[in-house]
């Protein structure tokens, strides 16, 4: 029997199962890490081209059945069993990854190999096509989101093939996309973690201006808290400053309206929703934002429709200026 909270759903066409392995161009010498490996169906096509598989399941049952797959067999040596949450795994090296992915965990699994160093050569990962549509959009396109960028700046992503819901067993309720994760060699050299919290706060809502989302009293009041944290550490002294916040509540009503597609919120936003700052250093750090705007030629353009290199040169201005958004 199936465990369908687990995302079992058994892949049960073989020429599919190739496809996927063809795709991954394995070299004989590759150790690769299979994500919820179920029945082994993926698992015995990628033994024959591979030196080691490692391959990581959560359900006791899936992997027992494994073992009794090879067991026996010479590829049993070159197989190892690790029973867990992937997501939880601290992950041994890998050259590449071959997942028929439980959806639950498709987007940590999806941040969790971009942040691996040193990076996979490759990943072949299938997912819900919207999911998988999501990882390559482009800018402009319905469904490019904080997923979007965050994949493309880590890594080249590309749509391999579709997968129809009858090639599983059972057939899951949407459709099946295959997709290609190859990191950068060398990794960008900037921060995930600014480059990911100038991102959650453009693309709160990507069908606003870049201006309007620095409007919110909300993004502002955590600019300048982080404005304030990165002088403290410079040892820049802020003229007509008490060292106090100054927040006041004035019922400010303009909440963070998170569209319905975008996941993840801006972190730290909540509990200072509903104040603004009426400080010298509010002032100022508002002045230090409209000067970005204004620079950058990206105050009247949408999140949706901006590009890498238009948030890299967002990102850069602000940091120039000072500020920091991790
Ligand atoms: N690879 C097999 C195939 O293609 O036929 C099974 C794929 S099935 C979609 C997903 C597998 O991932 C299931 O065996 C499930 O038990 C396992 N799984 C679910 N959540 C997991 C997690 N967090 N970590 C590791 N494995 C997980």
């Amino acid at each position: 029997r199936m465990n369908t909270e687990l995302g079992q759903h058994i892949l049960k066409n073989p020429g599919v199962a190739q496809a996927i392995v063809d795709k991954a161009g394995l070299k004989q010498s590759d150790v690769v890490l299979e994500v919820g490996p179920g029945t082994g169906n993926l698992t015995v096509k990628i033994l024959e081209h591979a030196r080691k598989v490692i391959a990581v399941e959560m359900d006791p049952r899936m992997a027992a059945e494994l073992t009794k797959r090879v067991q026996g067999k010479p590829e049993q040596k070159r197989l190892e069993i690790l029973l867990g949450d992937v997501i939880k795994t601290e992950l041994p090296y890998f050259d590449v990854c071959i997942s028929n992915t439980p959806y639950q965990i498709s987007s940590p699994l999806v941040f969790k190999l971009l942040a691996l160093s040193p990076a996979p050569r490759t990943c072949v990962l299938m997912f819900q096509r919207e999911f998988a549509m999501r990882v390559v959009a482009r800018p402009g396109d319905a469904l490019y989101c904080r997923l979007s960028v965050n994949a493309q700046m880590w890594a080249k992503c590309t749509h391999i093939m579709k997968v129809g819901k009858n090639n599983f067993k059972p057939p899951p309720q949407v459709e099946s996309s295959v997709i290609r994760i190859e990191p950068k060699t060398p990794r960008p050299p900037i921060s995930y973690d600014e480059w990911d919290g100038l991102l959650r706060i453009v693309f709160v809502r990507k069908n606003k201006t870049i201006a309007a989302g620095f409007k919110s009293s909300a993004v502002m009041a955590l600019v300048e808290k982080n404005y304030r944290t990165w002088c403290a550490a410079n040892n820049v002294k802020l003229e007509g400053d008490d060292g106090e916040a100054h927040l006041v509540d004035i019922g400010d009503k303009d909440e963070m309206e998170v569209s319905g597609d975008e996941m993840g919120d801006v972190k730290g936003i909540k509990t200072k929703a509903g104040k603004r700052s009426r400080s010298k250093v509010g002032e100022k750090v508002k002045g230090l934002v409209e000067t970005v705007l204004s620079e950058t030629e990206l105050r009247e353009k949408r999140a949706g429709k901006c590009d890498e290199a238009d948030f890299l040169r967002l990102l850069y201005a602000f940091n120039q200026q000072g500020i920091h958004f991790s």
